[in-house]
């Protein structure tokens, strides 16, 4: 199965041993999981992964997971490229690509995470987890302790979609909900876990969620043939995709498993809450505190990554670069592909049709470029956000959408 050797500090280097339970060094720094590569080189051909599972798991020997009867997986991953023509030719792109995540378990990609995360806390032996969330992650957190048969316990804004709320008790998790943001509901879960026995599974304070993430970066590469594109827009809230696609891409080099060449990585965000770009803009190696973030793409709601400087670092590297769109933008663009091409995305990956069709316009990006979008999450689970442009009592409206009508 896995060929883990340690964990690694992605800021001061200091090494942990694998096997036991982490969260952020004591620096600070988000931890990091390595390989012996070179052994994986040796024992896995990219060709022997068609064997493996239909999910993300058929990727198990690059994943932490040690004993397979510890994998908890409900089908997440091997999310389909999808095209999207008429949305391709309205923003001038010849070489469209959508990534849908919206099929995952719990509807977006946060399964992906939080698969291998809960994975991981069957192997350690821990079984109460708690979570600050600004949504989804709380809803796969949910789905997945219940599969593993764990106690979940969940601190998200009053305000969270509906969705979320409704998931996270379905699945019979432990809601609290908080007045607040989720930097307050971060604070609670930070101040509580000790006395509880709560094992903290925030993103990037818990190191094997970007190993799940980090199957899209192996996924699109397999499905692509084994050549990266040339440009992947991604929506960015803590960057942890971005961050483990960009770790994925690594790992797949020193396999021979392709080249040197990497995408641009393009760090989308909403003009509402929007730290990347700021910082990317004004040339800093970190970001700070947005202030009044606001944004109903909830998943880009993070007003201070912790993980910022690596997302930073995949941006810069890879010639790519960061963009705000508002949220008025990204709500029609989510409706127009809808309509157009019958994806019907999260606002966060909406954003991103929008950011392309921007950096075409400036030239940035070629017409002929292959450029994947990763649509992070299914609409279903917007619908308050979505609603606002369809409202459905409007009467005398019958000949528009949602129009009411009374049959004699
Ligand atoms: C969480 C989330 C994001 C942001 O993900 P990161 O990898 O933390 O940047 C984007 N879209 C959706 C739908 C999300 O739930
Ligand atoms: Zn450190």
């Amino acid at each position: 199965m896995t060929s883990v050797t340690h964990l690694e500090c992605s800021l001061c280097k200091k090494n942990f041993q694998a096997g036991k339970p982490w969260n952020l060094c004591e620096c600070g720094g988000p931890l990091l999981v390595r390989y012996d590569l070179a052994q994986m080189k040796e024992a896995w051909k990219r060709d022997d992964i068609a064997k493996g599972p239909n999910s993300m798991w058929r990727y198990a020997p690059a994943l932490p997971v040690v004993q397979p009867e510890h994998i908890v997986s409900l089908g997440e991953g091997m999310t389909p490229v999808l095209k999207a023509p008429r949305t391709a030719k309205r923003i001038g792109a010849k070489d469209l690509w959508i990534k849908d995540e919206g099929l995952n378990p719990t509807g977006s990609f946060k399964a992906r995470g939080l698969s291998c995360a809960v994975s991981m806390c069957v192997e350690l032996g821990l079984n109460r987890l708690a979570i600050p969330s600004a949504g989804n992650a709380a809803s796969a957190l949910a789905c997945y302790a219940a599969a593993a048969g764990l106690e979940a316990h969940i601190f998200m804004p009053q305000d969270v979609p509906q969705s979320n709320f409704i998931e996270c008790k379905a699945y019979g998790a432990h809601v609290t909900l908080v007045n607040g943001l989720i930097s307050d509901c971060g604070r609670i879960v930070g101040e509580r876990k000790a006395k509880e026995g709560w094992f903290e599974v925030s993103t990037l304070k818990e190191p094997y969620r970007i190993e799940g993430k980090k199957t899209m970066g192996y996924e699109i590469a397999e499905q692509l043939g084994w050549e990266l594109p040339d440009a992947i827009f991604y929506p960015t809230g803590g960057g942890v995709g971005m961050i483990g696609m960009w770790k994925a891409f690594d790992e797949m080099e020193a396999m021979g498993w392709i080249g040197p060449k990497r995408p641009k990585m393009i760090a989308v965000q909403a003009a509402g809450c929007q730290p990347v770009v700021r910082a990317y803009e004004q040339g800093a190696e970190r970001s700070t505190f947005y202030d009044g973030a606001t944004t109903l793409a909830s998943g880009l709601r993070v007003p201070k990554p912790l993980g910022d400087f690596l997302v930073l670092e995949a941006v810069r590297k890879s010639g790519g670069t960061a963009i705000a769109v508002s949220d008025q933008e990204l709500v029609d663009a989510g409706i127009e592909l809808a309509t157009e091409d019958g994806i019907f995305a999260a606002p966060e990956g909406s954003a991103c049709v929008v950011a392309a069709q921007r950096l075409i316009e400036q030239g940035l990006l070629k017409a002929e470029d292959k450029i994947v979008i990763y649509n992070t999450g299914s609409g279903l689970k917007y619908l308050e956000a979505y609603s606002t442009r369809f409202p459905r009592n409007a009467a005398g409206e019958a000949d528009k959408l949602g129009g009411l009508i009374t049959p004699r």
